[in-house]
């Protein structure tokens, strides 16, 4: 029914229609719905004159079943009705052709297949366990943990962001704070053994081994097209054991691929002039390249400054190295442990200019002006800014702490060349008496997957835009007016549920598709980028335009926001985080003394009151903003509300809210939360009839 000139709304309320000659009730009821056969119903609020034909096409939507299958009848005596298309809605509904009000769950005749067990992988696999999905794993290494802590991290290695947030357990929605380790137990920052170690026993007491092989690397990829569903659709993956002395080899038939290959994978390598008469050590400073037990008493430089860099120096202090030369191609920002925290505890992204600004502390013990980076645009009274660096946060006090010391020292510079000892820079400087030279120049992509995937380009997550096949990486860089989380826990909750959603909902898989929407990625071999590897701001587009098609998770989407932030202040609460920074500071400025480093001790440069004005100014500013922001989107949503009339989209939305309600946890079928739900449901109507008279008014 149209909202024109052809709708007149009398003083009654009703509505007269005058195409149709009908006169049609603008009053509410609440029907009951049940499922044929079974023990499953729901209350739902309508418009009185609200059709069956209505009331068939909200179950076809909310379900995704087909229309055409599905009966709406009454009970009429001992037998049933069926209610006519146009006929007004009883109260009292029995419905056939559904087997619940749930969405439609498509259903595959083969395994899924996950591919690559690093901190991605792994989350992907304790979901598939608790979700009891038929799946088998792969990763070609021997152990868990993925290039991430097993190729690139060496023994001092260590998390750089909090271990709460690095818990492959983490999820609000299977059993929460019961399942998440102490902090003691898993450590503030736990070291690349301790991670590892994690990663196992997590496995052993979810019972996962039992769905992983390592040593088998996936090699080939043969799709078999489907002939008439496009659940018959299959892939035979070849694969080959990498376990020394063992070469079988063997296919497994999957019907959906989640493929985690993570994107710092090949380290770049160079060789610069002169290297063969240097005449000390030099290696590359990830997994056992280098032999950090020389160092001692001695003098290296660090070529690059990128996060691993960070980690580099650790290394070079934990194991009495005298000092360190980091060369730095671009200088970049770096992060002090205390933002990350407060980056991670934040419920709205952060602005990158009040993460500068709190920098502050920590920039101003240097003498550095972190407003000046090259990586920083900014407005004139720096309210509004953004960072844009070709490297992930390197996040770390150690580096602050090895520069204000002189234990450590940044150049701007290219290395020229070397020679006997001593290291030529493009600035001219020549560093003499250097031993040793630790290489991290950063990382590609895996151009294998493209071609395992055979993928010409990724259309959102997926090659080739096969929604049947998802490939998802962390990114390798920044550019950024907003920063969300530093760690991947809280992330990679939702990812796990993402592909799901899509394998479960191949029709809303479709409908993202279909909008134009995803973002397009081919591959960059100049700048080492896969098919699978996105530009920060495209991966962000593609993870809002996925997120409008899995309108379900929402619910869950905000519940793990709100843990994200609980997680953080109950298990590392300011008090206690600063104390742990500090003392960790504490602990590495006595190392420096007594190596004879003679500065005046700093004090850690943040303090608990500090932190505390940190989080007012994340709680009510960006909270302010945010709050903003959601009042502009009910204003245009209410500008938006037409004339509510019967079988108009509008008036199904009670019944809509009622039914995601109800999704949110599927297996609770009391009368409590059923009544819960329904009150939801007419939460919004009433909402909606307030927002919605002014315009009956101007409209009738
Ligand atoms: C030293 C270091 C410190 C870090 N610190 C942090 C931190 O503090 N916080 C944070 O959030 N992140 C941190 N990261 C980032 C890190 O990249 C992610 O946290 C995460 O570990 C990436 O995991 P992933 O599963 O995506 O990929 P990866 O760890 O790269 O694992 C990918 C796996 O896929 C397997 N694989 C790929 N193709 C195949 C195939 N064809 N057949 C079989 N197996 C295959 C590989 O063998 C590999 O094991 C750090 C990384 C490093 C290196």
């Amino acid at each position: 029914m149209k909202s024109g000139p052809e709708a007149i709304q009398n003083l009654s309320g009703a509505v007269f229609n005058k195409a149709t000659g009908e006169l049609r009730s603008t009053g509410w009821k609440d029907i009951k719905l049940k499922i044929w056969n079974t023990d499953e119903q729901i209350s739902i609020p309508v418009m009185v004159s609200t059709r069956a034909a209505d009331v068939k096409m909200f179950l076809a939507e909310m379900t995704l079943e087909d229309p055409a299958k599905i009966e709406i009848m009454t009970k009429c005596g001992p037998s049933l009705k069926r209610q006519r298309a146009g006929d007004e809605v009883s109260s009292n509904l029995i419905v056939k052709g559904l087997k619940t009000f749930g969405k439609k769950v498509q259903e595959y005749p083969h395994p899924f297949c996950v591919i690559g067990l690093g901190a991605m992988g792994l989350r992907q696999v304790i979901h598939n366990v608790r979700k009891k999905t038929d799946f088998v794993a792969f990763d070609r290494n021997d152990d868990l943990g993925g290039n991430a802590w097993h190729l690139i991290g060496n023994h001092s290695s260590k998390l750089q962001t909090e271990g709460v947030h690095y818990q492959l357990q983490y999820d609000i929605a299977y059993g929460g704070w019961s399942e998440l380790c102490h902090i003691e137990e898993m450590g503030y920052w736990p070291n690349r053994g301790e991670i590892i170690s994690h990663f196992n026993s997590v496995f052993d007491s979810y019972d996962c081994w039992q769905y992983c092989k390592l040593y088998t690397e996936l090699t080939n990829m043969n799709i078999i097209p489907e002939t008439r569903h496009f659940s018959e659709r299959k892939y035979d993956m070849s694969w080959k054991s990498t376990r020394p002395g063992d070469d079988s080899t063997g296919i497994f038939r999957s019907s959906c691929i989640t493929y985690y290959p993570g994107c710092l994978v090949v380290p770049h390598r160079k060789l610069w002039p002169g290297e063969e008469n240097f005449g000390g050590q030099i290696g590359y400073g990830f997994g056992r390249e280098f032999d950090f037990a020389l160092v001692n008493g001695q003098d290296g430089i660090i070529i690059g400054q990128g996060a691993f860099s960070h980690e580099n120096v650790r290394s070079f202090v934990e194991n009495h190295g005298r000092k360190v030369y980091v060369i730095a191609r671009h200088w970049n920002l770096m992060l002090p442990r205390m933002l990350s925290w407060w980056i991670n505890q934040a419920i709205q992204p952060m602005g990158a200019a009040m993460v500068l600004e709190a920098m502050t502390p920590m920039y101003t013990l240097m003498g550095w002006d972190q407003w000046s980076w090259y990586s920083v645009t900014t407005n004139a009274d720096r309210t509004l800014a953004s960072i844009k660096q070709y490297t992930r946060w390197g996040i770390s006090d150690i580096l602050f702490l090895a520069v204000y010391w002189g234990k450590a020292e940044i150049f701007e510079a290219e290395v020229k060349r070397f020679k006997h000892r001593s290291v030529v820079l493009t600035n001219g400087k020549v560093l003499t008496d250097v031993d040793h030279v630790m290489k991290v120049i950063g990382f590609d992509g895996d151009f294998g997957v493209d071609r395992l995937m055979q993928t010409k380009e990724n259309i959102g997550l997926w090659p080739n835009g096969d929604w049947r096949r998802f490939i998802i990486s962390d990114n390798s860089a920044i550019d950024a007016s907003r920063f969300n989380a530093m760690s991947i826990a809280p992330a990679v909750a939702m990812h796990s549920r993402v592909t799901e959603y899509f394998f479960q909902h191949p029709e809303m898989a479709y409908a993202c598709l279909g909008s134009g929407m995803l973002p397009k990625n081919g591959a960059d071999v100049e700048h080492g980028s896969p098919c699978y590897h996105y530009e920060p701001r495209v991966h962000i587009t593609t993870f809002m335009t996925m997120g409008a098609y899995q309108g379900d998770l929402g619910t869950y989407d905000s519940m793990n926001t709100q843990f994200k932030k609980a997680t953080m202040l109950v298990y590392l609460p300011i008090a206690k985080y600063v104390l742990a920074c500090k003392e960790d500071w504490d602990h590495y400025c006595a190392m420096f003394k007594e190596q004879g480093w003679d500065k005046p001790w700093p004090k850690y440069p943040y303090t608990a009151e500090y932190v505390t004005e940190m989080l007012r100014l994340e709680e009510e500013e960006v909270g302010a903003e945010f709050a903003k922001r959601a009042e502009k989107k009910t204003q245009a949503q209410v500008q938006s509300i037409e004339m509510m009339l019967p079988s108009s989209g509008l008036s199904m939305e009670p019944a809509r809210t009622v039914l995601r309600a109800r999704n949110r946890n599927p297996e609770d079928t009391s009368t409590h939360s059923r009544q819960n739900w329904l009150n939801e449901g007419k939460g919004v109507k009433d909402w909606l009839i307030e927002h919605s008279k002014g315009r009956h008014a101007v409209e009738a």
